[in-house]
């Protein structure tokens, strides 16, 4: 009975640590701008933009692979105009904007 606790023990501690350093190493950076963007976003996640759902649309919009707000057909004239202000004169993680219309 010892001898299964303590091999369980073991297994655990080392699986925890190859996990943690996995963690160390492996981290993916996110760009905080997505989840910026998809405060602003209505999160309706109806899909008239084309992408699945709203943070399919926000991560384009960050990645430059939509250049307009607009495309959006929920979203208010007023938020979409927050939206490109902020991404205009918001840099990422390497220091670039996107430039993007309401
Ligand atoms: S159209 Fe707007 S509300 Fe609908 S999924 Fe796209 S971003 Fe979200």
């Amino acid at each position: 009975m010892i001898q299964a606790v303590l091999s369980l023990a073991i297994i655990g501690g080392i699986l925890g640590a190859i996990l943690g350093i996995s963690d160390m190493y492996l981290k993916v950076e996110n760009d905080p701008r997505v989840d910026q963007v998809m405060g602003m976003l209505p999160n309706a996640n109806c899909g008239g933009c084309g992408f699945p759902g709203c943070a399919g649309f926000a991560s384009a919009l960050v990645e430059g692979e939509v250049s307009k707000v607009g495309t959006c057909v929920v979203c208010s004239a007023d938020k979409k105009t927050e939206i490109a202000e902020y991404l205009n004169s918001t840099p990422g993680p390497d220091g670039t904007t996107v430039k993007v219309t309401a």
